[in-house]
């Protein structure tokens, strides 16, 4: 007996410490991005997508919408070797423009810069107020219940999200934050816009997920919409199909230290 108590004080703590400083893991790796130069803009990858994350324009450049990539792998498979991969999946963002990527193709004049942001973040304010503590209210507006499992991941020993202060609650009316999944279908939109006036201001609106952040491989049909800022104002997406719990929590953890700016948002009534 003595032994197993020594064991179980003694064992190494299974907590990720430093959450920012851990390399990207496999699945931290799901962003197609390009290599270099090497693109000759057939549009196999284009075709392929089924969400319509990546497109071509006329002056040879690709645009890769992060915000819709549901992390299929299909056009990194058919593309060759070295030309086209998997990235580190980029972060939580204050705009959905923050995560689209432009780069250039062998058409693409030379002066085009290889990889560049497509356009910078507007206005934005720092908000500390839930710095300490935070309390998180999930909302499934039609997810396929991936995000959900990845969102009840932080809370798990190895990510221990309440040692930031933050932890999930039953009901918006006791909600500081509220973590919103999937494209939102057309029978959830009352439900959603009746769960974000029963939260009290001030509040923040997180989306969790492709499906979330733009709609996804099942949005943008008359059953669902286009994500939910096409209903209700966003401070910030998450990008991912799902987002590793990771990303979730980095995201959340840069917003309560400011490194993360939202939006000037009014969701006060
Ligand atoms: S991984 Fe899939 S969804 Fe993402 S850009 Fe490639 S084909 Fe489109
Ligand atoms: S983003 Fe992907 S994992 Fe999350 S609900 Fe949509 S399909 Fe499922």
């Amino acid at each position: 007996l003595r032994k197993f108590r020594c064991k179980r004080i003694c064992r190494p703590k299974v907590t990720i410490k430093d959450l920012d400083r851990r390399p990207p893991s496999y699945a931290d790796r799901w962003a197609p991005m390009l290599a270099g130069n090497g693109c000759s803009g057939c549009m196999a990858c284009a075709e392929v997508c089924p969400t319509g994350a990546i497109a071509f324009n006329n002056s040879g450049q690709i645009l890769f919408k992060h915000d819709a990539c549901i992390a299929c792998r299909a056009c990194t498979d058919l593309c060759e070797p070295g030309v086209l991969i998997l990235g580190p999946g980029i972060g939580g963002a204050v705009t959905r423009s923050e995560l689209s990527y432009v780069g250039s193709t062998d058409k693409a004049s030379a002066d085009e810069p290889a990889i560049r942001p497509l356009k910078t973040p507007g206005p934005s304010k720092t908000i500390k107020i839930f710095a300490k503590s935070m309390h998180v209210r999930e909302v499934d507006c039609g997810s396929c219940n991936a995000c959900e499992l990845e969102i009840a991941a932080i809370s798990n020993p190895v990510y221990d999200a309440e040692r930031f202060g933050i932890s999930f609650v039953a009901s918006p009316r006791h909600a500081d934050v509220l973590f919103v999944t999937g494209s939102v279908t057309r029978q959830m939109e009352l439900a959603l816009n009746k769960t974000m006036a029963a939260t009290p201001s001030p509040k923040l609106v997180v989306a969790v997920g492709a499906c979330a952040c733009s709609g996804g491989l099942f949005g943008n049909t008359q059953f669902a919409g286009a994500g939910v800022d096409a209903s209700i104002k966003v401070d910030i997406y998450i990008p991912g199909c799902p987002p590793s719990p990771r990303a979730i929590l980095s995201s959340i953890r840069g917003l309560q230290r400011g490194t993360i700016t939202r939006s000037e948002h009014d969701h006060s009534r």
